[in-house]
């Protein structure tokens, strides 16, 4: 690709530059967890030999140092996903924990206080990811809420007229993909959150396939909730975060309470502290945060329109290289932002395919993708998914490619 120079990029990424079963690894398993480059892994040595104290609390320089770095790291993130002055953001330690404390923090404030009460309508669309999925299924139960869901068309897309069709006065929350993880897709969801928020809803965005991509700044979306994960963003595991309107943030019972969420105490009752605090219960994984924000850096250093160049280059090849072979069915999402390719092959368990090609050093992905619903939607089962990162080259997807025409020869 000529936009970026992957050999280059490679060589900050340790990890790559190993053998496995006797060949150079080629790890096309991004979706899932993208690898860490040596300017994060530095900034989280950094601050561990130099900075590490509990935050928040302590008076001493260490702690001071620590807080500076971990608010540091709130602004750096801040700026990263285009929030405006009404937004917050509140560390968390992924996408998962993000939703959850949407969905949770909607019904546990109790039935009197709840957003959400018996005969409310939940909108979640049928390309999402668990984690946008049993949160709000487990919502609609202890609130006696509705659960409606948006589904994608055969080919796996979603219109904007079969939401309007959904949306209502009951419609009290949609939850969303900004990119799904089994297909690719990206939902037309400017409109889409613009329509539920017309109709007085809570928008949630899941931004976990699509924050280190080409995104609109936050501040441009009608998004009152946003959640991603910093292991999806060549960031560190375990970290993430959920940004979103303050006010909509102050809508949320929070789901951890004890130290450092608080502003005064009694034995039988407490205040809460501001947000994002509130939402920050117990001591948070500081490293991580310094960790993210280096991630987002590094990132915006690489470019994000440079980044998805390169993958929409990576992807195309993979497509029309799978499609290629007799008996593969690759599912291709349309959507140019779309980093990865899943495809099923006549007769072949996906599984055995990705055991093949772990044989030759390649790593790719097998299954449902935590998106069983959909796949059963779309009348797919499982699939092989091969996803793609800044590092890639085309030397990997050539080599995937003929992996995969290898492995049908072993298997059929
Ligand atoms: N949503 C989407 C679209 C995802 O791809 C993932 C991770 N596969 C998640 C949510 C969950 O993220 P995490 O496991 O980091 O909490």
């Amino acid at each position: 690709s000529p936009l970026l120079q992957p050999a280059l990029l490679r060589s900050l990424f340790p990890v790559l530059q190993q053998q496995v079963k006797g060949q150079p690894l080629a790890y096309l398993d991004n979706a899932a967890t993208t690898q860490t480059p040596l300017p994060v892994q530095q900034a989280m040595l950094d601050f561990e030999q130099h900075d590490r104290a509990n935050i928040h609390r302590g008076v001493h320089t260490l702690s001071q140092r620590a807080t500076d770095a971990f608010e540091a790291a709130r602004t750096t993130l801040k700026t990263f996903i285009g929030a405006g002055k009404e937004h917050e953001l509140a560390f968390t330690s992924g996408t998962t924990e993000a939703l959850n404390t949407v969905a949770q923090g909607l019904w546990a404030a109790g039935p009197d206080k709840a957003w959400l009460r018996p005969g409310d309508e939940i909108i979640v669309s049928g390309l999402e990811h668990h984690a946008n999925l049993v949160p709000w299924q487990q919502a609609a139960r202890m609130t006696g809420a509705k659960l409606r869901v948006l589904m994608p068309d055969a080919q796996g897309c979603l219109h904007i007229e079969d939401l309007q069709a959904l949306v209502g006065d009951k419609t009290r929350v949609l939850a969303l993909t900004a990119g799904a993880n089994a297909t690719g897709e990206r939902p037309p969801y400017e409109a889409m959150l613009t329509l539920a928020k017309q109709a007085g809803a809570l928008t949630v965005l899941d931004a976990a396939q699509a924050v280190g991509h080409t995104m609109p700044a936050m501040a441009d979306l009608d998004c009152d909730y946003l959640a991603f994960s910093g292991h999806k963003m060549y960031g560190p595991m375990g970290t993430g975060a959920l940004a979103g309107k303050r006010k909509a943030l102050e809508l949320l019972y929070p789901l951890r309470l004890g130290g450092d969420m608080v502003e005064w105490v009694e034995y039988d009752r407490a205040g809460y502290a501001a947000i994002p605090t509130r939402l920050e219960g117990g001591t948070p994984n500081v490293t991580g945060a310094v960790g993210l924000a280096a991630a987002a850096r590094f990132i915006e250093q690489v470019g994000r329109s440079r980044i998805d160049a390169h993958l929409h280059h990576l992807r195309a090849q993979a497509v029309a290289g799978l499609q290629a072979l007799d008996g593969v069915t690759v599912f291709a999402a349309q959507s140019p932002q779309a980093a990865l390719v899943s495809f099923v092959v006549q007769d072949v368990h996906p599984h055995d395919i990705g055991t093949l090609l772990d044989e030759r050093g390649i790593a790719v992905r097998t299954g449902h993708h935590c998106a069983e619903p959909l796949h059963n939607h779309l009348g797919l089962g499982p699939t092989t998914r091969a996803s793609f990162a800044l590092y890639n080259t085309e030397a990997e997807v050539a080599r995937l490619i003929d992996g995969v025409a290898r492995a049908l020869k072993v298997l059929r």
